[in-house]
């Protein structure tokens, strides 16, 4: 009998998986809650690297299309809050070497396109999964369809509703990040743009950060990170607050701010204990943020997606036995991600630090080798 595989959430991870799954003729359902592909913002741009988000995209036959990123995004500048340059990273011109920027809309339309049209079942919001007497689990969605299935995968993201299903890990606030968003800037907007450039801006000040990034539909996204607290998110809406938190600041790096269109957007970041893992059990697993959210510090989405790439080589080495596959996978993935979540954790609270800037040079400035014994 068919293995009838269900992935919650069309996110990245979920995607991701259905694609490689698909290349290898196992059939896949994807329960996406959101009504179609354009109905949120999918915000800003990601940088994809060789050795996950790159090596998922190639097993998902998607390598070549990828050269249609920005190698130019990975161009970065630091700066301190005078204006000052700290760092300026700059690609080799024509290279593909590194971890070009891709945004995360063309990315997904990407994998979505690469699926049969009935691959994603839009408007599907998981809300209850139940296991049966039998194996596998009876799926309830938001509106009261109900679905089947042998093997479920939580790729529902940071608020996983498959994920209570297998750990009681819970979240904590590591950070608020509040985003604006500036469109057309070249023409609205030039003195901006050449601020930003054509990668990403981290302007680093005491505790707090304030971002931007270039989009490749030419607008771009600002980003103020600053720490978890208690405040009331709505604190952070009006401009003139933010603004209140950047008194001092030269005025060129503040006009991020006030150049931003619409209200401010703020949203508590959360992560995961680092080690999180779970006793495995029969017909269930967790790929992505559902598996292990980390702070946002460029790891997330590569790891979801490598997740993706390990599950489906699993499953398709051994499509006769799901939960051996289950296993092989959860016990690699568990090994691969402590690492990561631990790196992920020290650099979010560096970045948020009083020293910031001091340590980010740090960690950016290539540590002189041993001298060479003399003879
Ligand atoms: C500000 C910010 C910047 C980031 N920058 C980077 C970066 O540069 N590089 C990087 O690698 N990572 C980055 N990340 C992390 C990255 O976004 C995530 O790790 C990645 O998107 C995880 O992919 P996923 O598929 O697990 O989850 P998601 O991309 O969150 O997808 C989950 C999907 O599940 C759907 N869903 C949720 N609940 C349900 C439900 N109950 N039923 C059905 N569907 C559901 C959602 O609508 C969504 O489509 C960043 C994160 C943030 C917040």
């Amino acid at each position: 009998m068919l293995m009838r595989i269900a992935i919650a959430g069309g996110g990245l991870g979920g995607l991701t998986l259905a694609r490689i799954l698909h290349r290898h003729g196992i059939g896949a359902v994807v329960y996406e809650r959101e009504a179609s592909r354009s109905a949120r913002s999918q915000g800003g741009s990601l940088d994809l690297h060789p050795e996950s988000g790159q090596q998922a995209l190639a097993a998902a036959g998607l390598a070549g299309r990828f050269r249609s990123a920005r190698p130019e995004g990975e161009e970065h500048r630091i700066l301190d809050p005078a204006g000052r340059t700290l760092v300026h990273h700059k690609p080799q011109p024509g290279s593909f070497s590194g971890r070009p920027e891709i945004d995360r809309s063309t990315l997904r339309n990407l994998l979505l396109d690469s699926l049969p049209g009935d691959a994603v079942a839009w408007q599907h919001r998981l809300v209850a999964a139940t296991p049966r007497p039998d194996g596998g689990f009876g799926l309830t969605f938001d509106g009261g369809r109900s679905a089947d299935c042998d093997v479920l995968v939580g790729a529902d993201g940071a608020r996983s509703v498959v994920r209570s299903l297998l750990t009681d890990a819970t979240l904590s606030s590591v950070a608020t990040l509040v985003e604006l968003s500036i469109r057309d800037a070249d023409r609205r907007h030039p003195d901006l743009a050449d601020l930003v450039g054509p990668g990403n801006l981290w302007c680093i000040g005491v505790n707090q950060i304030l971002a931007a990034q270039r989009l490749g539909d030419g607008n771009i996204r600002v980003g103020i990170s600053l720490r978890a607290d208690d405040r009331h998110l709505d604190t952070y809406r009006s401009k003139r607050a933010l603004l209140d938190l950047f008194d001092g600041w030269d005025p060129s790096l503040t006009a991020l701010i006030e150049a931003g269109d619409g209200p401010a957007t703020p949203r508590r970041i959360e992560a995961m204990p680092t080690g999180t893992r779970w006793a495995h059990q029969p017909g269930i697993t967790l790929i992505g943020d559902a598996a292990h959210l980390m702070p946002p510090v460029g790891e997330g989405a590569n790891q979801a997606m490598l997740d993706a790439a390990a599950l489906a080589a699993a499953l398709a080495a051994d499509p006769a036995d799901p939960d051996s596959a289950i296993r092989t996978y959860e016990e690699a993935m568990f090994t691969r991600i402590h690492p990561i979540a631990e790196m992920s954790a020290r650099v979010q609270a560096m970045m948020l630090s009083p020293t910031a800037a001091d340590d980010i040079i740090r960690f950016f400035t290539p540590q002189p080798t041993e001298p060479a014994a003399a003879y």
